[in-house]
């Protein structure tokens, strides 16, 4: 019994295994590193926010955490980062793509300049972080990669015109990765979270000024309770374990998926 207990707890382990984190300087990324280094992965913290990823490095206590500033919009940048992580460390086991940036505006009130960086970091930036992952997962006969969606991305919600797009293009990008980097032994999963409160997530009830608006915070939490069949908003933890999972042996016959993470709720 306790050998299966064991083999079962073992599958959700990442004990000698390197992952890479993007956008660990805040949010969800800062929550995965500090479960992944719970579950054992030595972690390489990815994000612009170099202060961020240090305070995220504290958190994951022992866990060897290099710190890496990259901007992943930047091709270039984002493949040098695989050749470092492999030189490095000689192995890379697991890619979590939760970097990103949220715009909330409707279609007419869109700002070309914002709305070309929300593409190039959200939508391409997984896309350059899937294509290096896996170029050097294909020469160490495989691995994980697991990029973050949203509930947007496959739903209709108001405002959240050109992020949703972007998202509905990660959905894409995880199961054409999936089809194409299957035959190489490496998984492409996609977690799709509802309303997290993080920093990105705070734009929903920050007035004109950017200043929390007490009013406006407590109205889109009693809105998230009432649309989730189970009552509750999300914690960042709750998407941290959908992370874990995919990038994980428990998930070893999984690949292609878009898991929702909204408490049953239909979107975010
Ligand atoms: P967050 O707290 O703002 O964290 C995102 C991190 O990514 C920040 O540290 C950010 O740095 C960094 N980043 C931005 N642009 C980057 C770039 N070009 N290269 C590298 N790092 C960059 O947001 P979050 O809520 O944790 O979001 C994480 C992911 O979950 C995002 O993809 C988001 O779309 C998705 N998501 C979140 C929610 C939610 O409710 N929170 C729901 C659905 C999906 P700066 O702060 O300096 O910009």
């Amino acid at each position: 019994m306790d050998d299966d207990m064991n083999r079962t707890m073992r599958a959700f382990r990442l004990d000698g295994r390197v992952a890479v984190i993007t956008g660990a300087g805040s949010g969800l990324g800062r929550e995965a590193a500090r479960v992944f280094a719970e579950a054992g992965a030595s972690l390489v913290l990815v994000d612009i926010d170099t202060d961020g990823m240090e305070r995220t490095a504290v958190l994951c206590n022992d866990a060897a955490a290099t710190i890496e500033t990259v901007d992943i919009s930047d091709r270039g940048a984002v493949d040098d980062l695989a050749d470092r992580v492999i030189a490095a460390a000689g192995r890379l086991d697991a890619w979590i793509n939760c970097a990103g940036i949220g715009y909330m505006h409707p279609l007419f009130a869109t700002d070309a300049e914002r709305a070309a960086k929300v593409v190039a970091v959200n939508m391409m930036g997984a896309f350059w972080c899937c294509a290096a992952a896996g170029r050097v997962m294909r020469e160490r006969g495989g691995g994980a990669i697991v990029n973050i969606s949203s509930g947007g991305g496959s739903a209709p919600v108001p405002g959240v015109s050109i992020y949703g797009m972007t998202k509905a293009g990660v959905n894409s990008l995880t199961w054409t990765s999936a089809a194409e980097l299957g035959p190489y032994g490496i998984r492409v999963n996609a977690v799709a979270p509802g309303w997290i409160e993080t920093p990105m997530s705070s734009l929903m009830y920050r007035d004109e000024r950017g200043e929390v608006d007490p009013a406006r915070r407590q109205a889109l939490i009693d809105h998230m309770e009432q649309v989730s069949p189970l009552g509750i908003i999300g914690e960042p933890a709750d998407i941290a374990y959908a992370l874990l999972y995919f990038a994980s042996d428990a998930a070893r016959f999984i690949t292609g998926q878009v898991l929702n993470v909204t408490g049953g709720a239909a979107h975010g």
